[in-house]
């Protein structure tokens, strides 16, 4: 079993907890089919299409939510 060498110092350990714990910024990427804003490796939640194929059913017409 692998066995720490040295202790980790309450500075080294906290720097590292808040380092681990901060909230990164959300990155988006530009959608190839319909260039909206997607988030990266995840299928267009607008157009549905994720590497070149459709893999989610999208509504073409929004007309559920008027009513
Ligand atoms: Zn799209």
């Amino acid at each position: 079993m692998a066995v720490p060498k040295q202790k980790v110092s309450k500075s080294r350990r906290d720097k590292r907890k808040s380092e681990n714990s901060k909230v990164k910024p959300v990155t988006l990427v530009e959608c190839p089919s319909c260039h909206e804003m997607k988030s990266p490796h995840k299928a267009c939640m607008k157009c549905g299409m994720y590497k070149g194929k459709k893999v989610i059913e999208t509504e073409k017409k929004q007309k559920n939510e008027a009513v």
